[in-house]
């Protein structure tokens, strides 16, 4: 029997990697929910950051850019930087290349993945929906999931987790903010997502303010028009570094550990969007503070404890507090990584150690997407990752198990 490659996961990177693999003759199954990210774990009416040329799943055969898709499902073309992709066309866009390059997707979860017990090696993979099969390699591809980042001082409100109903909840925990009008709300962090999350509540009538840590940390980029014109283009502005990033993640692997990690942590990191400026300024409340000491629980609402820039303890009270915390890549939550599979992962910091193209210290066992960005650079937190990826990715496995 031949035995297939398993893609886990349906989100961009998943997608993608299996059209690469399909196209180079490899029987492939991908299981997932497409799109479930941007469908379930982000706002309801959120506006991409990344510009239409940074967001195009990499596919090995032409026609399948988002601006095809816009063509085809005669929606305005997104071309230029000054055009803004609302959430919901990148979702029918991630949609409509999962008919055409991934038609048989398995809207299954992997519940587990072992090395395989018998001569050959491969793997052995145990689905939702009871059936165990074998693969000749395996690629990771799931994003974001299970990988919320609740810093430990907002964790004592939050006794069970963070949860929407509770006095601390994750952004990816929000789809529809309607829920908070005429509600106070305290969003903490001063990424794209906290801002944006943010502004939508305020516009959704409620009562918001973000605290960030460290001063002047609530900031927003140039609009295109003013970005220097010296520097050379890149998916993520004009920079030389950025341009390096998006072109060259090949030798990131090589720079010491922790200079990756720093960087992949602040390269593109806090700061929102050019055209949200706007809607944020004004609409929302901002506090910025030294540190959150902590966070309780008292009758029900959450208060937050904060040391200001000039030393003081203060308390802020609100009905609720969502954590826009980010993602920390961590192996030890991949809950369906065997324990057979993760004692024998080469680690560094939680995050899957990486080759050439994308494979881990397991043979046949790689990993794209966020999980990547420690080996391969910060271009691997967005879309445009794929470009470098999947055809690396593709190329290795090809040559090492097809
Ligand atoms: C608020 C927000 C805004 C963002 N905006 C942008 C932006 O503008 N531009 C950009 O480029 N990036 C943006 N990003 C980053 C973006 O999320 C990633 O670039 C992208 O989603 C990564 O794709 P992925 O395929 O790796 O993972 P995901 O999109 O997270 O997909 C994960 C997939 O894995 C599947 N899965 C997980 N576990 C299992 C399992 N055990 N078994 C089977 N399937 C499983 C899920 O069903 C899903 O299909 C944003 C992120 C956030 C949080």
């Amino acid at each position: 029997m031949i035995r297939p490659v398993a893609v886990i996961g349906a989100g961009p990177f998943g997608l993608s990697a299996a059209a690469h693999l399909r196209a180079r003759g490899l029987p492939v199954r991908v299981f997932g929910d497409p799109m479930v990210s941007w469908r379930a774990h982000m706002p309801e009416g959120m506006l991409l950051k990344s510009t239409p040329a940074a967001s195009s799943l990499h596919c090995p055969r032409p026609g399948h850019t988002l601006a095809d898709y816009c063509a085809e499902a005669g929606i305005r073309r997104l071309v230029s930087d000054e055009d803004i992709i609302p959430v919901e066309t990148f979702i029918g866009y991630g949609e409509w290349f999962q008919r055409r390059l991934v038609p048989d997707l398995e809207r299954v979860r992997v519940d587990s993945v072992e090395p395989a017990r018998e001569a050959g090696g491969g793997f052995e993979l145990s689905l939702d929906s009871g059936e165990s099969c074998t693969a000749r390699a395996v690629v990771v591809a799931t994003g974001l999931s299970g990988l919320a980042r609740l810093p430990a001082e907002l964790g004592r409100a939050a006794a069970g987790g963070p949860a929407p109903g509770g006095p601390v909840s994750h952004s990816s925990q929000h789809h529809d903010l309607t829920r908070f009008a005429g509600k106070e709300l305290i969003v903490v962090g001063a990424g794209q997502s906290a801002l944006e999350t943010a502004a939508l509540a305020a516009e959704a009538g409620a009562r918001v303010r973000v605290v960030a840590r460290g001063r002047g940390r609530v900031a927003f980029g140039a609009p295109p028009w003013e970005q220097p014109r010296l520097r050379p283009e890149s998916p993520f502005g004009r920079a030389w570094s950025l341009w390096a990033f998006s072109h060259c993640p090949h030798p990131y692997r090589f720079l010491p550990e922790a200079t990756r990690h720093f960087l992949v942590r602040r390269v593109l990191g806090p700061l929102g969007a050019w055209w949200l400026r706007e809607r944020f300024e004004g609409a929302v409340q901002v506090t910025e503070v030294e540190r959150v000491l902590g966070a309780e629980a008292e009758d029900g609402g959450p208060v937050l404890t904060v040391r200001t820039h000039g030393g003081r303890t203060e308390r802020l009270t609100a009905d609720h507090v969502i954590a826009a915390t980010g993602y920390r890549v961590d192996v030890a939550a991949m809950d369906f990584l065997g324990p057979g599979l993760r004692t024998r992962l080469a680690v560094s910091r939680g995050a899957p150690k990486l080759g050439a193209g994308y494979v881990s210290s397991v043979p046949g066992l790689y990993f794209t997407g966020l999980p990547a960005a420690s080996s391969y650079g910060p271009v691997m937190r967005f879309v445009c990752g794929t470009d470098f990826a999947s055809p690396r990715l593709a190329g290795h496995l090809a040559a090492a198990h097809g």
